[in-house]
């Protein structure tokens, strides 16, 4: 039986470093509670994701969950289909109405100019994604939200690290939320952030993530638990120390298989953006079968029929998911149903052995017919 190769491994640090690193929690036993591992990641992460504010918070669903109940939005609220399940449930669950926009061709964010025909006067806000590490176009979207007095909340999951011109991919819009999940670039198990610039923002979402608790005597919210533990904190500071190598390494394997990809006639790779610092996150490959010769699902099948598991993410769109299936018509979003049939996501994580992308590689170009 080959070797079985998943789509992507959770980085962690040296064991040794963890167990020190967590060591001073059975001095304080304060296991969480924005504690002190928690003050210090969120001191840590400030810096290094180059934003003015940011709060810490049980996982990256719950930033935009939080964050939307914070921004006290009503009515509609513009996103796109194109995403993990997550985006558009925390409109949902908030009381709020979707209301999807397509994405663009080339690097499947927001496509800006399908933006401003959908603002209706039932607007609040703008969610974009930052899909597969690939920024939106933030200043379009903030000319379209000036103009018509909108909120912008990025979901920035993939997008940890980043900067766009030289900013932190967090400085953009009113708030952006970011995943810490064990798949993601960077992770501290389960955990999330929230960046925006809003101090009165900021004391609305420490209240809502423990359960609305102003002080001791007044509770003025109705909030849910979503605070980051010490555990995870701890991870969270561990991982910080070594994930500049391991984008660096990510990096390596990103050029693999584009050095391999790039030209095969057919194939889809997104574009490289010169304003960005990539982190590497994802590599989705789009398989047009009419040139290539072979499906998205014939790709997939050969590749799981020799113990690879790429994924085929994001499939179904989210407008398609049984949940919205009466409510939505993915055909309303052309572009994003062409890609969610059409992508796959190959394997990359910081120590996949080059000669396995090779491997991989390899199966796909095979695939042709
Ligand atoms: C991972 C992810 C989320 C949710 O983050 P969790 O930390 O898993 O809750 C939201 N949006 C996108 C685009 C994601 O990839």
């Amino acid at each position: 039986m080959a070797k079985q190769i998943l789509v992507t491994q959770a980085t962690l640090p040296p064991f040794d470093e963890y167990v020190d690193e967590i060591r001073s929690i059975w001095e304080t036993r304060w296991l969480t509670n924005m504690g002190e591992k928690h003050e210090t990641l969120r001191r840590e992460l400030k810096d290094y994701l180059g934003v003015e504010q940011i709060d810490l918070v049980v996982n990256g669903h719950m930033a935009l969950e939080m964050s939307m109940q914070a921004l006290k939005l009503k009515g509609e609220v513009i996103t796109t289909p194109f995403t993990f399940a997550s985006t558009t449930h925390a409109i949902v669950r908030n009381g709020l109405t979707p209301v999807f926009c397509d994405v663009n061709p080339q690097d499947f964010t927001m496509d800006v100019e399908k933006l401003e025909s959908l603002v209706t006067d039932r607007t609040c806000a703008i969610v974009p994604v930052h899909v597969y590490g690939n920024i939106c176009d933030v200043e379009g979207i903030q000319a379209v939200a000036d103009k018509y007095g909108l909120k912008v909340i990025y979901d920035a999951a993939h997008t940890f690290g980043e900067t766009y011109k030289g900013y932190g991919v967090g400085s953009f819009g009113d708030v952006s939320c970011f995943s810490f999940h064990a798949t993601k670039v960077y992770n501290s198990i389960e955990g999330g952030a929230v960046c925006y610039r809003d101090a009165e923002f900021g004391q609305r979402l420490r209240d809502l993530k423990n359960f609305g608790i102003h002080d001791a005597e007044t509770v003025e919210a109705v909030g849910a638990n979503a605070k980051m533990n010490e555990f995870s904190a701890a991870m969270g500071l561990c991982n910080l120390r070594h994930v500049g190598e391991q984008i660096a390494k990510r990096a390596q394997v990103v050029a693999r298989y584009r050095e391999r990809l790039a030209g095969v006639p057919g194939v889809q790779l997104c574009p490289i953006d010169p304003r960005v610092t990539s982190n590497y996150a994802y590599f989705p490959v789009v398989f047009d079968e009419k040139v290539f010769g072979a499906s998205r699902n014939e790709v997939y099948a050969a590749l799981t029929a020799q113990g690879i598991t790429p994924r085929k993410y994001f499939y179904p769109l989210v407008s398609a998911f049984d949940c919205y299936r009466d409510t939505y018509d993915p055909s309303d979003t052309p572009v994003a149903l062409y890609l969610s049939l059409r992508v796959l996501t190959l394997p990359l994580y910081p120590d996949l052995p080059l000669e396995d992308v090779d491997r991989i590689c390899d199966i796909v170009i095979g695939c042709q017919a």
